[in-house]
């Protein structure tokens, strides 16, 4: 199925100077990149983005991270395009992420770990329209 989906280069990846290599990986893998923003968020708005996570002990440290410095959104599609980025960005853990992620290869720890990516149809389209409404 052709879908679109929510990628986020996070703070700790775009300090890295990392922003090229990861827009490379996505296009060599396929994704079309039909939007992209370069921003810096609020922390109101990082507690909105991830509000599903409220009432984890590592929303307040998640949020502030995510505020730390500017972003990368980006809108990307192809077929199965939801799954396929989230293989790519591989596991949220880097420590567990495979060799060739870009968790493995940009990401440090649990909490510093480069990219976001929607995990279903519901979240890629609340997303979505969280970073490119009009
Ligand atoms: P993301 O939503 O950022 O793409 P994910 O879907 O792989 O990551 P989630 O379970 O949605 O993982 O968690 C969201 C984010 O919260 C993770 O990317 C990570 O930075 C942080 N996080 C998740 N679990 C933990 C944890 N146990 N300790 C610290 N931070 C965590
Ligand atoms: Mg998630």
């Amino acid at each position: 199925m052709y879908q679109k989906t929510l990628s986020i280069i996070k703070p700790d990846a775009v300090k890295k100077k990392a922003i090229g290599n990861i827009i490379n990986i996505f296009e060599t893998n396929g994704f079309t990149i039909s939007d992209i923003k370069m921003l810096k968020l609020s922390m109101e708005e990082a507690r909105e983005f991830y509000k599903e996570h409220a009432a984890r002990p590592f929303f307040n440290g998640l949020c502030e991270f995510m505020c730390s410095g500017p972003i990368v959104a980006m809108c990307l599609e192809g077929e199965g395009a939801i799954l396929k980025n989230r293989e790519v960005m591989g596991a949220t853990n880097p420590s567990e992420a495979e060799a060739g992620t870009i968790r493995k290869m940009y990401g440090d720890s649990i909490d510093n770990n480069a990219v976001h990516g929607s995990d279903s149809t519901e979240s890629a389209e609340r997303e979505l329209n969280f970073f490119f409404s009009n």
